[in-house]
Parts: structure tokens; sequence; C-alpha cells
């Protein structure tokens, strides 16, 4: 089960996009140096498409995306629901943040056009360092993807 903490709109998460993130409760990563170690804990509402599309009602037209912030401890419901966006919501962009270091096996690449993947390392850094072992990838249309964590980068 999904469970959301909180939502915002934000503009940094992903370039380029104004992002509806949802953060998810139950995180099972337990990253060392965690930013947000609150979303370890059982916490929260059920996320579901009811709550989606009611969430999505509220903001539409202002926002370009709807980010999964969190939600490892459930893919296969992140992914039903990016599915979900993607069938109902054809001009919203889906996005995962997952902190594991591989993609999930319950996770269909095509419902997502951003996907982050990678534990959080405090010695590596975020998606801002160079020395990140995250990365973002951007799914186009005809099935390619590419690594834009580069974006996040300073010259
Ligand atoms: S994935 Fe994010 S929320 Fe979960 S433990 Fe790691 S840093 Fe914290």
């Amino acid at each position: 089960m999904l469970k959301y903490f909180n939502y915002d709109i934000v503009f940094q998460e992903i370039p380029d996009e104004v992002t509806l993130a949802v953060n998810f409760a139950l995180c099972p990563n337990r990253c060392k140096g965690c930013h947000s170690p609150w979303l370890w804990e059982d916490r929260g509402e059920e996320f579901d498409e009811r709550v989606l599309r009611n969430l999505i009602s509220v903001y539409e037209g202002n926002f370009t995306c709807l980010a999964f912030m969190g939600g490892d401890n459930d893919p296969e419901t992140v992914n039903r629901l990016a599915k979900f966006v993607k069938e109902n919501f054809k001009n919203i962009k889906t996005a995962w943040y997952s902190g594991k270091d591989t993609l999930s096996e319950d996770i269909e690449e095509r419902n997502f056009d951003y996907i982050k993947i990678g534990s959080y390392k405090k010695e590596l850094g975020s998606l801002k360092d160079k020395t990140t072992n995250q990365r973002l990838w951007k799914y186009y249309p005809n099935g390619e993807k590419e690594d834009i964590t580069y974006r996040f980068q300073k010259k």
C-alpha cells in the first residue's frame, strides 16, 4: 500500500517541468544521512486512484508533471497509478523518484516520462553534485531514454 505524507508544487525536482510532487511514507531504504527520516514511518493516508484523481482535479492546469516521491515499499502500485495518469490525463507527465539502485521489476518504463534511480549516499552527494551515484532518466515517446542528471549540476 502507498501512503502519502504530503504534496507540493515544486520546480527543481524535474528540469523544465512544474511538478506536483507527492511524498510517500513507509520508505524501506534506510539511507544513512537520510534528509527525511519521518518518511520511514507508517503514517499518512492511503494513496489510490480516487485520491489521485481528486488531487489532479484541484491542481489541474497548474502543473505539468506528477511525481511519485518514494514508494519503494510498493512499486507495483506506483506503476499502476502512473499508468492511470497516462491513460486518463494525456497532458500530464509522470515521474518516479526511487531510492533503490536498480529499477524494480514491477515498473514498466513506458508509464513514466522520468525516473530517478539510486540510493542516497551522503559521501557521494545529491543529484546536484558531480560525484553523485544517482541518475535522472528522461524517457522519450520512441522508447529511448536519456540520462539528464547533468541538468542539476553547475557547470
Ligand atoms: S530513499 Fe529517501 S526517504 Fe528513503 S531513506 Fe533514502 S533518503 Fe530517506
